[in-house]
């Protein structure tokens, strides 16, 4: 079959691998019909993330109909129509149990890699390094789902792709960076980033009864979506201080809730932290740059919650700790549980609350991959969101 593998830094492509098989009673294999290319896979492809390996088949992001199912699989049948959620969890151990699903204990066979870089080891994710598990990922015609009791939901009504595919990451994990606001009505919210997932932030917070949500980014275009069709005021971080905007825009006080929706590989507006942290991470002795978690903390207003859905791989320097501890800020993060989301953010999508599909601006085929990466990469062409079909 032909899937999109990582070929090294800053190279992918689309090769003919083996076709997968069921190799656990609890496992299905998915014909994939639509994937996406996510912000995540740009970590893995700008080489930040350790332990990938040349051919490893990438993506996290897809759903198709189900072909074949292991023996204890009973809720999926052949021919349902499914969208599988990014984390691989077992549905059964401590951490499923209470709703954890990204930091399943079951589901990552190389934990011990990834015991050595966190300490504990979160669940596997498909296409998402060896140290999340070395699972083939779902940029490809087929994909082996482990626990498929567990993980995928059945689509039964005629929404098409476009309007569900989102169910496996970005929307949950939107979804769960604006409910880790605790946001109860009447909001100040700002988000971050003006990618697929912070556009989905705004839009989640919205829904969640936020009065008011900010969106910083740097490319006008995606500014204009989250303003046109989220709702969002927005800063352009280019233009303007976002310290001094937020305060203006909130009496001084600053918000009341702020989403890193940027993660690892924020941009920097130059100056001496710029170059600090572009030395610092080119030795590798600082791997991620929080540029926009920095910002996001000074931001916040004393008490605030600070939610963080940006991924970050490593250790970061030049942390605001004294800034976190003494305004009495919370800190909170994660991996989406994204089997946690799924049912309930379907309905809203079937009762039209929301369609998640506003994001999409580009529609390739599983065989243009390289070139969907380079253009959603480098935000060429207005690129917000790029979904392929198979
Ligand atoms: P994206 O790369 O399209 O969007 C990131 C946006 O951040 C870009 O528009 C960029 O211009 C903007 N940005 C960069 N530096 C900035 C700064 N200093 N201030 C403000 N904005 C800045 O990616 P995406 O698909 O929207 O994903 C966003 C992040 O979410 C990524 O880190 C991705 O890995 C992460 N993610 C996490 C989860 C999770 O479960 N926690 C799931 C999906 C994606
Ligand atoms: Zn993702
Ligand atoms: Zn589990």
């Amino acid at each position: 079959m032909r899937a999109n593998c990582w070929m090294g830094r800053n190279s992918v492509k689309v090769e003919e691998v083996p076709e997968p098989t069921i190799m656990n009673a609890r496992d299905a294999i998915v014909r994939i019909t639509s994937t996406a290319v996510c912000g995540s896979d740009l970590h893995l492809v700008d080489g930040y993330i350790p332990t990938m390996k040349k051919g490893d088949v990438l993506g996290h992001e897809f759903m198709g109909d189900v072909v074949e199912v292991g023996r204890e699989v009973r809720n999926l049948r052949i021919g349902d129509r499914v969208v599988v959620p990014f984390p691989i969890s077992c549905g059964r151990c401590g951490a499923c149990e209470r709703g954890l699903y990204s930091v399943c204990e079951n589901s990552n066979p190389n934990a011990g890699l990834a015991e050595h870089l966190f300490g504990h080891s979160p669940a596997g994710i498909f296409g998402y390094s060896h140290l999340l598990g070395g699972y083939a990922g779902g940029q490809a015609e087929y994909a082996r789902v482990p626990f498929a009791d567990v993980g995928p939901i059945k689509i039964e009504d005629d929404l098409p792709d476009e309007k569900v595919l989102f169910l496996s990451d970005i929307f949950p994990t939107a979804w769960m960076g604006a409910e880790m606001c605790e946001i109860r009505g009447g909001e100040t919210i700002a988000v971050w980033g003006a990618g697929p997932v912070g556009q989905l932030a705004v839009r989640s917070a919205y829904l969640m009864g936020a009065e008011r949500v900010i969106c910083i980014d740097r490319f006008p275009y995606r500014l204009q979506l989250a303003r046109d069709r989220a709702g969002a005021e927005i800063i352009n971080y280019e233009e303007t201080d976002v310290l001094e905007a937020l305060n203006e825009m909130t009496a001084g006080r600053g918000p009341d809730a702020c989403i890193d929706a940027v993660g690892s590989e924020a941009h920097h507006p130059s100056g001496p932290l710029h170059a600090y942290d572009r030395s610092k991470q080119a030795v590798r002795l600082e791997t991620d740059r929080p540029v926009a978690l920095r910002e996001a903390i000074m931001s916040c207003r004393n008490g605030g919650i600070v939610s963080v859905i940006g991924a970050y791989g490593g250790f970061v320097d030049k942390f605001p700790m004294g800034s976190l501890m003494n305004r009495s800020l919370t800190l909170r993060s994660g991996q989406c549980h994204v089997q946690r989301y799924t049912r309930p953010l379907l309905d809203r999508i079937r009762r039209g609350e929301i369609d998640p599909s506003f994001v999409i601006t580009h529609r390739m085929r599983l065989d243009e991959a390289p070139q969907a990466y380079d253009i959603f990469k480098h935000k060429q062409d207005e690129c917000v969101k790029v979904v392929l079909t198979v």
